[in-house]
């Protein structure tokens, strides 16, 4: 998406371990017209796979995913990463590598909010090595749900998550991919949506 390759080239800041610093527009000051532009591209994507649900991770995950929910007509749930009172002790947990914290947390997922009788949208601000839309996709199959398909904003190509879940069979759109990546080089795959 070229909206979406202009703001990288323009705003974004290579970090030390693989890190594209997006802050100035998607991850801490939020481009509002930016992101509704993104869900409305996840929305012709998928509009017609009959999707009940888009699903994402806190908390950088929200924004595009309410975005692309409120385009499609359909409630978003968002996968916790600390226990509180606000939830239920009835929950799914996934254990995930966090790829930013290099930690290891626990995915949590009210049990009554994704159910069998939903067809799922994944979204997600990054896609690395897969491991936030693993921690997903383990809730959807421990709830029995079915994935129409994944949207992520930036998949960092030369990471191989995003190849690894297509050789699995699912469908993953990314709206912008980076295939290398230093302080002086930002290279776009060519024909992303
Ligand atoms: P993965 O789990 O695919 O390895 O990494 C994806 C998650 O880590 C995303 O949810 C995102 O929050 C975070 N992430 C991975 N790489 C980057 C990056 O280069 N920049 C930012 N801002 N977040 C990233």
């Amino acid at each position: 998406m070229q909206l979406l390759e202009d703001m990288i080239l323009k705003y974004g800041k290579v970090r030390g371990g693989n890190v594209l610093k997006v802050d100035g527009f998607l991850n801490h000051r939020l481009d509002t017209a930016l992101i509704c532009e993104l869900g409305q591209e996840f929305c012709k994507l998928f509009e017609k796979e009959g999707i009940t649900k888009v699903l994402t991770v806190e908390s950088s995950g929200i924004a595009i995913a309410y975005a692309t929910a409120e385009k499609l007509k359909v409630p978003l749930v968002f996968a916790k990463k600390t226990m509180s009172s606000n939830i239920s002790d009835e929950v799914y947990k996934v254990p995930v590598h966090s790829y930013t914290h290099n930690n290891d947390y626990m995915m949590l997922m009210t049990k009554a909010y994704i159910t069998s009788d939903d067809i799922v949208l994944l979204v997600d601000d990054f896609l690395a090595n897969g491991c936030a839309l693993g921690g997903l996709i383990g809730i959807c199959e421990a709830a029995g749900a079915k994935i129409a398909g994944i949207g992520v904003a930036i998949e960092k190509g030369f990471q191989g998550g995003g190849d690894l879940l297509r050789q699995q069979g699912y469908r993953v759109e990314s709206l912008a991919v980076i295939d290398k990546m230093d302080e002086n080089t930002l290279e776009f795959r060519a024909n992303c949506k």
